[in-house]
């Protein structure tokens, strides 16, 4: 399986980083080995004084696609959940300055918790969610995915022209503005509406 994640979805996230806002979404991509599953704990690696946390709703593919037209995309997909798109702040600030690629700040290990994937049906609008991280019981970041530049569907049909897209794929769909940075022994709950799908620790 692959992890596909889109940057600068959210337009109030896209200003916070300074970066200008998209006329097409953005995608990169973490390997399988950055998935973090089953509350297992997140370890803070040591090439990096700023990992910071992206929440962002996560959809799973469940069929092959190539091509999807936008307006079949939303077959492709029956669950969605929430993950951390974990970013090495200052990795990425130093790669972005000379233009190079962005995985050693995306792509390391762990660096892609999911929590339990959920029916998308028991949403009356998956484009209409609002999530939330708390962190050490403190509301950190929230977000609606009415606040998307680019909808599910539409993100869908632009990623499926360039990547065939295979069951069990997931793709992380972008953050809204309040990241921040994290630390060793944070106690991490994320949510979707007011359920909690992840929550994990920070060694
Ligand atoms: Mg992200």
């Amino acid at each position: 399986m692959k992890i596909i994640c889109i940057g600068r979805n959210y337009r109030e996230h896209a200003e916070e980083l300074n970066n200008p806002i998209p006329e097409k979404p953005v995608f990169f991509m973490k390997p399988d080995t950055a998935l973090l599953q089953k509350n297992n704990p997140f370890f803070y690696p040591g090439f990096s004084k700023d990992v910071q946390y992206e929440t962002e709703i996560v959809l799973k593919i469940n069929r092959n696609g190539k091509h999807i037209e936008e307006r079949f995309a939303h077959k492709y997909f029956d669950e969605i959940g929430i993950g951390i798109d974990f970013t090495a702040r200052d990795l990425q600030a130093e790669q972005k300055k000379k233009g190079l690629p962005w995985e050693i700040a995306k792509a390391f290990d762990g660096a892609a918790p999911v929590g339990k994937f959920v029916s998308k049906n028991r949403f009356p609008d998956i484009n209409n969610l609002r999530f939330s991280l708390k962190i050490n019981d403190e509301l950190r970041q929230q977000g609606n995915t009415a606040d998307m530049m680019f909808s599910f569907d539409r993100i869908i049909a632009y990623v499926s022209q360039f990547v065939s897209l295979k069951p069990g794929d997931l793709i992380f769909t972008g953050t809204p503005s309040g990241v921040g940075p994290t630390k060793i022994n944070d106690h991490y709950e994320v949510f979707i509406e007011d359920e909690m799908l992840l929550s994990f620790n920070v060694k």
